[in-house]
């Protein structure tokens, strides 16, 4: 039984992150529902409020602006939306991406050359955990072709010859890929394209905001109030918590992204195949973790890395943070664990218990 992109059409409120957002302040506003079409209301001393939901990159994407110019803020972004769903998915006849993949142009604008080479920084970085060629494998177990199945271990074994980013050429503008190997920016290009809208909303010179596109939530500056957004991280339906969130992070002017086994999955033989990959096997990444969130001022390294140490697990994403700055964790083990860097010490809280994880 497939539960991706229709499930996401269907079910506005299955966004990984819900939200808390409440322009005054006072009292909470949950959302992660949908809100159509662009609203305007008051919010304290900051003007307007402009809100929209769209649909792209097959996510279901929620924008919030306040303040004057909240409602050319909010189509300004959606306009950004449609120029990166067309410039990067690799679905997208005549993307960028698309182009390369198929071998009809290696040339590429600057900002898809800057974007891939941040996105194979993390690659490297990462020790391969992360890898921008994962779409032949991606295609082998139906995830784009809509033909969900277990494929044989042969198959597998012999498509992820295809699947080494260290195989991509990039230099300069042009983008050379080794045979059969194809690029999916899915595990970074929303986060950078929340980045891009938190750009959009301050040189429309909005000063509040919050988008959450799927399981990648922004904000720009802190509620009208003053006060910081708080941003809930979904509870990947774990048998011993009934309820819709595990805990709640404070945030300003950062982004929080989650990667989940329970975002995008099929089942076969009572057995669930997800869609974060762990390019050494092939297969859905078996790391123990049931979602792990990431929180960082740059809105592509939260999603990288998000993808990443779910490869990577808890261990391991534990050891990646130790020995890097810029972003903070939360693990959500298969046993219901949930564990949580040190350095959200003042800004994270659970109504469950849960760990510290120590420099
Ligand atoms: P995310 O939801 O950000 O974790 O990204 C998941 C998406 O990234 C998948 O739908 C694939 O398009 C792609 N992907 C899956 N596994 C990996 C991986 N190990 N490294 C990079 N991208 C991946
Ligand atoms: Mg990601």
């Amino acid at each position: 039984m497939w539960k991706g992109k229709n499930f996401f059409r269907a079910a506005a409120v299955c966004l990984t992150c819900f939200l808390f957002v409440t322009a005054a302040g006072c009292g909470v506003e949950k959302t992660g529902g949908s809100v159509d079409g662009t609203g305007s209301a008051q919010a304290d001393g900051f003007g307007d409020e402009a809100s929209k939901t769209v649909y792209a990159m097959d996510t279901v994407m929620d924008l919030r602006a306040y303040g004057e110019n909240a409602q050319q803020a909010v189509k300004d972004a959606e306009t950004e939306i449609m120029r990166l769903d067309e410039m990067l998915s690799r679905g997208s006849e005549g993307s960028e991406i698309y182009n390369v993949n198929e071998g009809i142009s290696s040339d590429v604008s600057d900002e898809t050359a800057k974007l891939l080479d941040r996105a194979l920084e993390i690659c490297k970085d990462t020790g391969g955990a992360f890898d921008i060629t994962v779409a032949p494998v991606m295609d082998l177990w139906g995830f784009y072709g809509q033909d969900y199945h277990v494929p044989v271990a042969n198959e597998i074994r012999e498509t992820l010859k295809s699947v080494d980013y260290t195989g991509v050429q990039l230099e300069g503008n042009t983008v050379l890929l080794r045979q059969n190997m194809r690029l999916d920016l899915g595990g970074i290009a929303k986060g950078y394209l929340s980045g891009r809208i938190m750009e959009i909303f301050q040189k429309d010179g909005v000063k509040s905001g919050i988008v959450s596109l799927g399981g990648n939530v922004q904000t720009l500056g802190t509620k009208t109030d003053g006060s910081k957004w708080n941003v809930a991280v979904q509870n990947p339906d774990l048998k011993n918590k009934d309820a819709s969130f595990i805990g709640v992070i404070q945030t300003e002017d950062e982004a929080v992204v989650t990667s989940g086994s329970y975002q995008r999955y099929f089942e076969e033989d009572g057995v669930t195949y997800h869609h974060i990959i762990d390019p050494k096997t092939g297969y859905p990444a078996n790391s123990g973790v049931v979602s792990v969130t990431i929180v960082s001022s740059d809105g592509t390294t939260a999603d990288g890395l998000s993808t990443a140490l779910f490869v990577k697990g808890l261990e391991g994403g534990s050891e990646y943070w130790r020995t890097h700055d810029g972003f903070e964790a939360v693990f959500v083990t298969e046993d219901g664990g949930i564990y949580v860097t040190d350095g959200l010490r003042d800004r994270f809280t659970s109504e469950y218990p849960f760990e510290w994880i120590k420099r």
